[in-house]
Formats: C-alpha cells, structure tokens, sequence
C-alpha cells in the first residue's frame, strides 16, 4: 500500500497587518526635552489638562529614560489626538 499523502500541503496564510482600522493601544511619538530620547507612549503614560485658555491646556508625561516630568502645550489638534486615543483628561480652570 502506498501511503496517502495528504491534500495540499501549502495553505497560504493571510497576512492580518493589513487592516486599515487598527486595533489596540494607541501609541503617541513623543520626545523628551531632557534627554533628547525619542519614544512612544500608551494612552495611560499621558495627562491632558483642559484649561480656560491655551496657557492651561496642556499635556504631561514622565520620560521613560530619565524620569523628568514633561509638560507641553496641546494645541487643538493635539487635545483631539489624544481625547480620541483615550488619554484621560483633567479640567483645570
Ligand atoms: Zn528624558
């Protein structure tokens, strides 16, 4: 008897990188003033404080690779980035 070989045994597999809405934590490209460091962060590395003006409206995060507590303007576009990336968001007056 000869032995059955089984049915093609080259299944192609599909790659799942290609799909365009991406799931998953969102990473925000940020980079310390400190350090120089350039790195990417989750939604929950980052504070957003909504203020009266653009003065209070700000953004915070603490480096990953010296520690230094870092505090930027967020511009409109900045605030939407990471209120829809789920960053939580203080209201400071
Ligand atoms: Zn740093």
């Amino acid at each position: 008897m000869s032995p059955t070989s089984g049915p093609g045994s080259g299944s192609p597999t599909t790659p799942a990188a290609a799909d365009p809405a991406t799931r998953g934590p969102v990473a925000f490209k940020a980079a310390c003033p400190d350090c120089q460091a350039r790195f990417e962060l989750d939604a929950g590395a980052l504070r957003l404080a909504i203020g009266g003006s653009r003065r209070t409206t700000f953004y915070s995060f603490t480096c990953p690779e010296c520690g230094a507590s870092v505090r930027k303007p967020a511009g409109e576009r900045i605030v939407e980035l990471l209120t829809g990336g789920g960053v939580s968001t203080l209201r400071s007056i």
